[in-house]
């Protein structure tokens, strides 16, 4: 019998409006376990080299994981994996919220969607039993709206509801995926993906629990989190003020993405901070499944604009992207603009930095009024930013090519635009600098996704001013010694590896990085503890790092696949510019290093050093010789 796991995974075929049941042994769920990895599994096997994003052979992944739906803190994410249309490179993104467990608990370990359907539907899963539905009624509609709507006419308020807004039904490429209207599938345009296929939302509901080997095991640590994670300085932090918590430290640093990254110091940064936010508009905290950190927002207002707290409220990606990058320092402003954000389903890092890019664009003289329609695209304007949040979602006026995001955009602006499209691989820059975070500007050229903030923890935990919980928790894996913040060397090289394979491990288990070690509370010794409790497994850190360094292979493989090379690994230009003003004035990234180092990351993940291509050693190592045959047959050559 299994434990953790169902044992059932859903296919859709949304053309022909199939609908059956897959089933796999205990090897599969072993070696795949779900989330990230299961995804690139179904990818790698199924979709065809060159498949757009939006052609119906092109597959969408939803996966929580073998672990997700257990009662202890951050075990409450889903995947979702696709072919980026922002990228054309692999992607995945992870939410919280409730939607994954409530999978679990209706009887399903994911679902594998592909095909277009003719009209727009949504999926209702409903303790085992599932069926595409008519919904035409929905397009159009809002996420909140949509997700209301659906409870009514199923008559359960307690269905969970994944949907996408209008963006996603318009195809904007950096369109999102929310459940319950505030848990984002954030980045990487998944939204745009199931607007593609006429599908705008899958509703679950399950009254099955997930049967664990040693539940009382799994009981016993998930009480101990909720005694003890207030000791840790991470997480209560994050209870009391939420991810925005490290703003003003990041600005008192320099580095707080400022004005399209021109600098990271923000004069108005004192406007939007979670302190600010706390004295303003904050009505409460809020969590997702079992989870008693409760580090979201909800926020609510009259003036300038009316908030509906029902959408939650900004975090710091968003406080940063929508605000300092835009030089918006009016915390309103930003938080309508988030609120316009869930409601019509777009990333709000994308969003807010691509509104920076143009106002780049507009100070240079490369898009101009007429463009804009009179809009002042000017730094700092928070009533344009708002404005062209709304074009962006319903693709008006300028709103229409932004919607492209800033790589398409800039080759259709010209006049040298390219070099304020912030962007890796086509993907927006978290609001992170990687001219002061070695380790993460590193992880932004090298990641498979593309610009990603969350494929490393930051150097700046593990620095000569981080607490010594930090230090210590990192030990388990081996890495005993603090580094330096900027730039990268040998040591923080062999860092970046093993905490890259721990970030993945955690988008693979769809663990939240915000309850974990090495920065949070629970330990790796109490992830191997409720892994094994559940699973009946005596698992490992070892197996479970080695799964993180699968799931890099694999999405390495994907990319390759699809003709990805090394020069795809690269900064944007202006992280190779020296930082303009503040704390953190002339810090820059430096290209050559990150030549070097670049080599030197492929050699020791067993890659070709000059290609990146797994080698057959690695394949095997990682128990995925079927990736070799993948790649042969497309002409790519594994030594
Ligand atoms: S720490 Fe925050 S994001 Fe993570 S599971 Fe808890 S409430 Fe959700």
């Amino acid at each position: 019998m299994p434990y953790g796991y169902n044992g059932k995974i859903l296919r859709v075929n949304l053309s022909t409006k199939e609908v059956k049941v897959e089933e796999h042994d205990d090897y599969f769920y072993r070696t795949y376990m779900g989330g990230a990895v299961l995804g690139a599994y179904y990818l790698l096997r199924e979709m065809k080299l060159g498949v757009d994003p939006f052609d119906p052979e092109a597959l969408i992944v939803f996966a929580p994981s073998i672990l997700t739906g257990t009662p202890a803190p951050g075990f409450s994410r889903h995947s979702v994996v696709c072919k980026s249309p922002l990228t054309q490179a692999i992607a995945d993104s992870q939410a919280g919220g409730f939607w994954g467990p409530e999978l679990k608990f209706a009887g399903y370990d994911a679902i594998v969607v592909k095909g277009k359907a003719s009209e727009p539907v949504y999926l209702w899963i409903s303790d085992g039993e599932a069926q595409i539905r008519e919904a035409s009624h929905l397009w159009g509609k809002t996420t909140g709206e949509t997700q209301t709507s659906l409870r009514e006419e199923l008559r359960d308020d307690k269905i969970r509801v994944l949907a996408i807004g209008v963006a996603g039904e318009k195809l904007v490429r950096f369109a999102c995926i929310l459940n319950e209207c505030k848990h984002a599938n954030g980045r990487l345009g998944m939204g745009a993906v199931m607007g593609s296929k006429n599908l705008k939302a899958i509703a679950v509901r399950g009254h099955d629990k997930i049967k664990m080997q040693d539940k009382d095991t799994v009981i016993k640590w998930a009480k101990w989190f909720s005694q003890n994670f207030m000791d840790n300085p991470s997480n209560a932090g994050l209870h009391d003020l939420g991810t925005g918590e490290g703003l003003m430290v990041l600005n008192k640093d320099g580095q707080l993405p400022t004005r399209n990254f021109q600098t990271g110091f923000f004069e108005g940064a004192e406007g939007i901070s979670a302190e600010t936010m706390h004295r303003t508009i904050f009505q409460k905290g809020e969590g997702c499944y079992a989870c008693p950190v409760k580090c979201k927002r909800v926020v609510g207002a009259d003036k300038p604009y009316q908030i509906d707290p029902f959408y939650g409220g900004p975090e710091y990606e968003t406080l940063a992207a929508l605000g300092s990058d835009c030089g918006v320092s009016d915390l309103v402003s930003v938080a309508k603009a988030n609120e316009l954000c869930n409601k019509y389903g777009l990333d709000t890092i994308s969003t807010g930095a691509t509104i920076a890019f143009a106002m780049e664009c507009y100070e240079n003289g490369i898009i101009a009024k007429e463009d804009t329609k009179g809009i002042q695209l000017n730094f700092g304007n928070a009533d344009a930013m708002v404005k062209m949040v709304e074009q962006i979602a319903k693709r008006e006026g300028m709103g229409d090519i932004l919607a492209e995001g800033t790589k398409r955009a800039a080759e259709r602006f010209g006049k040298g635009a390219e070099k304020f499209a912030i962007q890796v691989k086509g993907e927006e820059m978290g609001m992170h600098d990687g001219r002061v975070k070695g380790m993460v500007g590193f992880g932004y050229a090298v990641s498979p996704i593309g610009a990603d903030h969350v494929v490393v923890e930051h150097d700046t935990d593990f620095d000569f001013n981080a607490p010594d919980i930090f230090v210590e928790q990192m030990k388990s894996l081996g890495l005993l010694k603090r580094c330096k913040t900027t730039g990268m060397d040998y040591q923080k090289l062999r860092m970046f590896r093993y905490l890259q394979f721990h970030f993945s491990f955690m988008d693979s288990l769809c663990l939240c990085v915000l309850a974990f070690a090495p920065v949070r509370t629970f330990t790796m010794a109490h992830l191997v503890a409720i892994a094994s409790a559940v699973t009946g497994w005596e698992m490992s850190l070892w197996e479970i790092m080695k799964l993180g360094e699968r799931r890099i292979n694999m999405f390495r493989a994907f990319n390759i696949r699809e003709g990805f090379t090394p020069d795809d690994d690269w900064l944007p230009q202006r992280i190779f510019e020296p930082i303009k003003t503040g704390p953190r004035e002339g810090a820059r990234y430096d290209p050559d290093e990150l030549k070097t180092m670049r080599k030197l990351y492929y050699k020791i993940m067993n890659w070709d050093p000059e290609t990146s291509i797994p080698t057959k050693a690695k394949l095997i190592d990682l128990d995925l010789p079927w990736i070799i045959d993948e790649l042969e047959k497309v002409g790519k050559s594994v030594r």
